[in-house]
């Protein structure tokens, strides 16, 4: 496992302009086995016994142990990640706020590539458009972008409040900044959700990405376990 000293403050990048950051966190592995053998006041007995109770933990969804673990990280991420990521109320979030702070021409997130509508999830998508087709809507995009901006600005010129100016900008596709607090037990349910094949492309990434970058260094056996009992299902 690498040392935490190398995982804080590293900085992972996600889609065009976004990023996520790994703050501050608590715990590792022997945390969650040392938490759960508090019930007979016992502690450590080496790895082997150490592991094997960790996956007897996560199978039987003996979940409290696992929020002895915490992480907090820094998002940069479009406003339609947000509003999927706040869904899960076991997170603690502080976010950028557009009444105080001004937006920019390049906070705004432009897809590499444009989806189709799946034919048998509404929600879903599936394939994507030819290049040419897509070209002509990045760059239908990039026009509407900076129309919505020229008139933010304009706005702001003539005094009108940033919280109100803000209604020219894209709801959907602005950049935001927030921290966010959770336990190792909900960041792996947020996990199973969110990395999963139905969930929107664009969150999908992000948490891929905490799972790649910061869950599986922190926590290796809790990753392992969670990727044989809840990502594969197996028993
Ligand atoms: C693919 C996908 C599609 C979705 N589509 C929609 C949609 O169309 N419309 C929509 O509104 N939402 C949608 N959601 C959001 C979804 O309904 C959940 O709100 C979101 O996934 C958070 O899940 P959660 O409540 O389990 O997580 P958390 O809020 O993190 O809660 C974790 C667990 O804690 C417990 N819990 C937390 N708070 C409470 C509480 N107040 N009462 C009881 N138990 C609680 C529950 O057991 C819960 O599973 C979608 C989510 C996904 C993954």
């Amino acid at each position: 496992m690498p040392e935490k000293n190398e995982l804080l403050g590293k900085q992972v990048k996600v889609l065009d302009k976004g990023w996520i950051e790994l703050q501050d966190m608590m715990g590792d592995d022997l945390a969650i086995v040392n938490a759960a053998r508090v019930s007979f006041l016992g502690e450590s007995k080496g790895s082997e016994a150490d592991k094997k109770l960790l996956f007897y933990l996560l199978r039987h969804r003996h979940t409290s142990p696992f929020e002895q673990v915490e992480f907090r990280f820094r998002v940069k991420a479009p406003l339609v990640v947000w509003w999927q990521w706040v869904r899960h109320r076991t997170w603690h979030v502080n976010a950028q706020s557009g009444r105080y702070t001004p937006f920019t021409e390049n906070d705004f997130y432009v897809p590499e590539t444009w989806r189709k509508q799946s034919q048998d999830n509404k929600q879903g998508s599936e394939g994507t458009l030819d290049p040419a087709e897509a070209e002509r809507l990045s760059q239908a995009l990039l026009a509407h972008y900076e129309q919505g901006f020229v008139l933010y600005e304009q706005a702001l010129a003539a005094g009108v409040a940033k919280e109100q100016a803000r209604l020219f900008l894209s709801g959907f596709s602005v950049y935001y900044i927030w921290v966010a607090k959770v336990d190792a037990h909900n960041l792996l349910h947020f996990l199973s959700l969110r990395m999963a094949p139905d969930a929107q492309e664009e969150i999908r990434v992000y948490a891929q990405a905490i799972y790649e970058h910061f869950l599986k260094p922190a926590l290796p056996w809790t990753a392992e376990a969670f990727e044989k009992y809840v990502l594969n299902r197996g028993q």
